[in-house]
């Protein structure tokens, strides 16, 4: 069985065979919340297909296109991000480049909203250059050539061309498709180039938005965006760039965008991958796409709070690229489960599907031990967090109770160690930031006895009694044996209420709390059995009294 990816790379290497480099790219608006969902295609995919690539032996580069120079849309959600909303909307029609930093510590809007995503790639991919149209358009020669020939020669054909594309509203037969920034009022949406002087490299414009006439560079300005994606091909010589799916309508922009490249600039346009975008659910709910503008989503940073790269690079891999991802971090223990599960189907230690035993080894960022690592349950991590007197921090504590619940048995490597002290630190900071209400509990130290004997009649005493004997016999002390002896116990309904909220009680102090094995099982078992023992005992005494 081939993996998806491995099929994409198998169509892209006749392409890549015999080149000098191979480009793959990604682009991104940068418009505002910079979430994971765009480490989907631009990230994760390029980034995977890349190091196939490079395993062929061929030399293929990783790219990054930032649109800088997009017009800010002030959108109420982007508005909405400044203190004052109402002196934001003179930004309005600016390339996103010259928009100000609405909290004032960036040097303007793009650099604000990059930095929780561009610092914190290497956490998610190899290598990437990160270029902007900015200076793409300022710097780099290719693009100029690209932006001359557009206005100048190819003009025309360019025109005719997206025409076929545009339905009902057709562009004007002189239209130039280059949009200078207003020197006046800094707008990129409203001007109109009426004139191209090549020798000068600039145009004439109008600004109908506040009516200034004049000259501006062509180095100062953006072209249509249809022209403006095949110059960025054309410019950094792409070879493959994934779309999201709204591009990807039969006639639509990327169709358009091929033509253009093939028929009137003459160039084989990249190989493309549709992807599907990636949703948001926050409490059980799905809140619709991520958006970057609308700012529904989180970002990289986020994510690397609570959790690694790889997981979020194993989702995506496993997922084919039209299927519809949701994300939650409220959910990122289920996300470690399926992680630790595609791991010891890698190392068959369990069977399952090859397939995403493959998308393990693709999401591994750096080389995989030989040997399966021990693997310390993200949910038992954070529960070590918990009921540990060192609260996670002392990891000799972490290890020696891992010994004495018998769920390490192994020795364990430096890898391991690593390991179990990164699981817990993001176990401990889910906890704080995410996990729901219930788990928020901790062992306390004297049980409130009297609170519990009230619960004891109605033979809930023995049934608790009967629970310590059969723990104590237990051979292995684990939560899934803990869980049966639970449950085995035979008892009504009403004095199984009385049951779980004794036990509740005697553990963390209130009648509530998450589902309990897990925790008794991350417990050392004298502590419980003394535990049980103490309650029935003294609360015996209580009632009798
Ligand atoms: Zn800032
Ligand atoms: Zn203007």
């Amino acid at each position: 069985m081939t993996h998806w990816i491995e099929e994409i790379v198998e169509k892209l290497a006749p392409r890549a065979e015999g080149k000098e480099f191979f480009v793959a790219n990604g682009g991104l608006s940068v418009s505002g919340l910079q979430h994971v969902g765009r480490l989907r295609g631009e990230i994760t995919i390029v980034d995977t297909v890349v190091r196939l690539l490079r395993k062929r032996g061929i030399n293929a580069h990783h790219k990054l296109t930032l649109y800088t120079v997009d017009a800010w849309k002030g959108k109420d959600t982007q508005l909405s991000q400044f203190r004052d909303p109402e002196e934001a909307k003179t930004y309005k029609g600016w390339p996103l480049y010259m928009v100000p930093d609405p909290y004032g510590c960036h040097s303007n809007w793009v650099e604000h909203y990059w930095a929780d995503f561009g610092n914190y790639l290497d956490q998610f991919s190899e290598k990437v250059e990160v270029v902007t149209t900015k200076d793409l358009y300022e710097k780099d020669e290719r693009m100029k050539r690209f932006v001359l020939l557009s206005v100048t020669e190819l003009r025309e054909k360019v025109v005719s061309t997206i025409n076929k594309y545009r339905g009902e509203k057709k562009l004007h037969k002189d239209y130039i498709p280059f949009q200078p920034i207003c020197e006046k009022c800094g707008r990129v949406d409203a001007t109109e180039a009426i004139e191209v002087d090549p020798v000068n490299y600039r145009v004439k414009y109008v600004c109908k938005n506040c009516g200034h006439e004049g000259w501006q560079s062509l180095t100062k300005g953006k072209l249509n965006w249809r022209v403006e994606w095949v110059g960025v091909w054309y410019a950094l010589n792409v070879d493959f760039e994934p779309y999201g799916k709204d591009h990807a309508t039969p006639g639509g922009s990327r169709d358009s965008c091929n033509e253009l490249a093939e028929k009137v600039y003459g160039f084989k346009p990249p190989e493309g991958l549709a992807y599907e975008w990636v949703g948001y659910r926050r409490q059980g709910k799905d809140l619709g796409d991520m958006g970057s503008s609308d700012f529904i989503g989180f970002s990289p940073k986020q994510w690397l709070e609570v959790a690694e790269g790889e997981v979020l690079r194993l989702i995506y891999l496993s997922a084919p690229p039209m299927r519809r991802v949701v994300l939650s971090l409220e959910e990122v223990p289920s996300y470690y489960d399926e992680y630790d599960k595609a791991e010891r189907v890698y190392y068959g230690v369990e069977e399952g599907d090859p397939l995403l035993a493959k998308s393990y080894t693709l999401s591994a960022l750096k080389p995989l031990p030989e040997k399966m690592p021990f693997q310390l349950r993200y949910i038992n991590a954070m529960i070590l967090s918990q009921v540990l007197p060192s609260k996670g921090e002392d990891l000799n504590e972490v290890i020696a109770r891992l010994r004495e619940t018998k769920q390490l048995k192994q020795d364990l490597t430096d890898y391991d160690i690593h390991r179990i002290k990164t699981r817990i630190t993001l176990a401990k900071k889910w906890l704080q930031l995410y996990a729901p209400a219930q788990y928020r509990i901790t062992i306390v130290e004297t049980p409130p006895v009297k609170e519990i004997s009230k619960l004891l009649g109605d033979g809930v005493r023995e049934l608790l009694i009967e629970l310590r004997e059969q723990l104590y016999r237990l051979q292995e002390w684990n939560e899934e044996e803990i869980k049966k002896t639970m449950m085995n116990i035979k008892k009504t309904p009403q004095q199984e209420k009385q049951f779980f909220k004794a036990l509740y009680l005697a553990f963390f102090g209130k009648e509530y709390g998450p589902r309990l094995a897990p925790y008794l099982a991350m417990l050392n078992k004298d502590f419980v059995i003394q535990r049980l023992a103490e309650v029935t005992n003294s609360a015996k005494g209580e009632q009798d009294g």
